[in-house]
């Protein structure tokens, strides 16, 4: 097991795209942030706290994962509770590797008629995209390993409370995320 992001990175990287998102949403009445459970929980609480404008969280849950690989089977497990149409929409995620689940869940939302939709991705792995999906508000590019930590479960659902980014396979020691830089004023 290796760190990929520090507790530090992660949460002065969250600032920043709390920055980004209260200059762009900074005159909405209420912004509504549809959590992607369960691995988006620790990443939007840390981001709703850095929020200047009124929010209201709601939640969705999906499946689609198995061990280490996408099954390629979507279902909706749990649903929004919240009217979101035509309102300002934020949708966050823990990581985006393939797209299918992004893809999903913008789709299912789309039914809802939202207003404005945005995704806000702590970690994006877009060396195993299939699904071209958005993704307006990226934490870290990380490299094709299993992740863990500050959300995200180990193989064994035992490490989501890890308060860093972890990488499970041997060869992600000298793997090193792209959107470290960032965070490190580089
Ligand atoms: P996608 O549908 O984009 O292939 O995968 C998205 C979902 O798969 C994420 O919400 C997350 O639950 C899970 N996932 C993808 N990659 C990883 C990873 O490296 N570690 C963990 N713990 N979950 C992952």
């Amino acid at each position: 097991m290796h760190t990929l992001v520090e507790a530090e990175a992660l949460q002065s990287r969250i600032g920043d795209l709390a920055g980004e998102i209260n200059q762009e949403f900074g005159t909405v009445d209420l912004l509504y942030l549809i959590v992607v459970l369960r691995g988006g929980c620790f990443f939007a609480v840390d981001l709703a706290k850095r929020l200047r404008m009124p929010c209201r969280l709601d939640y969705i849950r999906v499946t689609s994962y198995a061990g280490s690989q996408s099954s390629g089977v979507m279902s909706l497990v749990s649903d929004i509770k919240t009217d979101i149409r035509g309102k300002p929409v934020i949708v966050v995620e823990d990581i985006v590797d393939t797209g299918f689940t992004m893809k999903f869940v913008l789709s299912y939302l789309a039914l809802h008629e939202p207003g404005q939709v945005r995704v806000a991705a702590l970690l994006d792995k877009p060396s195993r995209r299939r699904f071209d999906v958005p993704i307006h508000y990226r934490g870290f590019e990380v490299p094709d390993v299993f992740v863990a930590g500050y959300g995200l479960d180990g193989l064994d659902d035992t490490m989501a409370n890890l308060p860093r980014i972890v990488a499970l396979d041997d060869d992600a020691a000298t793997a090193t995320p792209a959107g470290l830089a960032y965070s490190m004023g580089a």
